[in-house]
């Protein structure tokens, strides 16, 4: 019988875990751990993802400052704002919503946030970090994956993991959290070849490509583990994965939906990682 992850409620539970967390910093300590948002811009996805890390924020306890700049803003400007929010104390995480207008040099900003701010992890200073196995901030998505597997009670030790995707937001991380957690790791890309037997040989297999339903369930073996972080919106709206749940699900022991898998996580472990960075930065940890 297959079982379908809640990603919902595992990260409503992490929510609240969190909530309680935060309520006992601030009486104990009078801590309020702090987190700053950037966006540039009016892409309407951002805002939504930004309207959201808000609302979550909000909920937990967790101060946010918003900072909202337009389209225009010059790299210099941002670059400014970067630099108070860096020696700002009561901001303990600071995050810049991907993607930045053309004229700003993403890697520019990413690298001018401290890197003990960096609560998506994306800093290379982080990315090192957790190449060399001592993540101090993991990038939220592949994190959420793993606090998914560590909820559902499946160990990715000594098994062999499939990553599907290599970018460094979703794919490399991915892989090498999974390294980390003692999995034999195959990361797959655009130009891997035979992905059908490739995808057949994943104990557990991680989709991360962006292609609506690419994964058929006659590739995946009979028992595996598949976890889907495709968000992929269809020409009526709606929004489905990188793995073809229907089909899927006739082979998978466990499997993730899209929506409702990893997307909630990824806004409960950002909020993790800022409570983590506000305890490091008072010495609690
Ligand atoms: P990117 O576009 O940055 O990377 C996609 C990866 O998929 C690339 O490595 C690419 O290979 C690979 N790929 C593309 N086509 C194929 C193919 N036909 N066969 C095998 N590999 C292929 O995407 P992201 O990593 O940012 O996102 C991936 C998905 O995850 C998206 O649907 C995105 O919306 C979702 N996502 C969900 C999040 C969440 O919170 N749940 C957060 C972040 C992303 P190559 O490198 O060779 O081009």
């Amino acid at each position: 019988m297959t079982h379908v992850i809640d990603g919902k409620r595992i990260a409503a539970d992490i929510r609240e875990t969190l909530r309680q967390e935060v309520t006992l910093l601030r009486e104990r300590h009078g801590i309020v751990p702090g987190l700053a948002v950037v966006i540039v811009g009016d892409d309407p996805a951002s805002k939504v993802y930004v309207r959201m890390k808000r609302q979550a924020c909000e909920t937990a306890g967790i101060a946010s400052f918003h900072h909202e700049l337009p389209g225009d803003t010059s790299q210099e400007v941002l670059l400014a704002l970067i630099a108070r929010l860096n020696a700002d104390p009561a901001v303990h995480g600071i995050l810049t919503q991907l993607p930045l207008p053309g004229h700003i040099s993403e890697r520019a900003i990413l690298e001018a946030i401290s890197p003990f701010k960096d609560v998506d992890g994306f800093h290379p200073y982080n990315v090192g970090m957790l190449a060399i196995g001592e993540p101090l901030f993991p990038p939220c998505t592949p994190f959420g994956v793993m606090e998914l597997l560590r909820v559902e009670g499946i160990d990715p030790k000594s098994r062999h993991v499939v990553v599907v995707g290599r970018s460094n937001i979703v794919g490399k991380p991915m892989a090498l959290l999974m390294l980390a957690a003692h999995a034999t790791v195959t990361i797959c890309h655009s130009r891997s070849a035979d992905l059908p037997a490739l995808v057949g040989s994943a104990d557990i297999l991680v989709a991360a490509v962006g292609r609506p339903r690419m994964i058929p369930g006659d590739w995946i073996r009979e028992g595996a583990v598949v976890i889907d972080v495709g968000t992929n919106r269809l020409p009526d709206g709606s929004l489905c994965g990188d793995v073809d749940f229907e089909s899927a699900r006739l082979k998978a022991s466990h499997i993730t939906p899209s929506p409702g898998g990893v997307g909630p996580m990824t806004i409960a472990m950002l909020l993790k990682n800022t409570v983590k960075s506000a305890r490091r930065a008072h010495g609690l940890d």
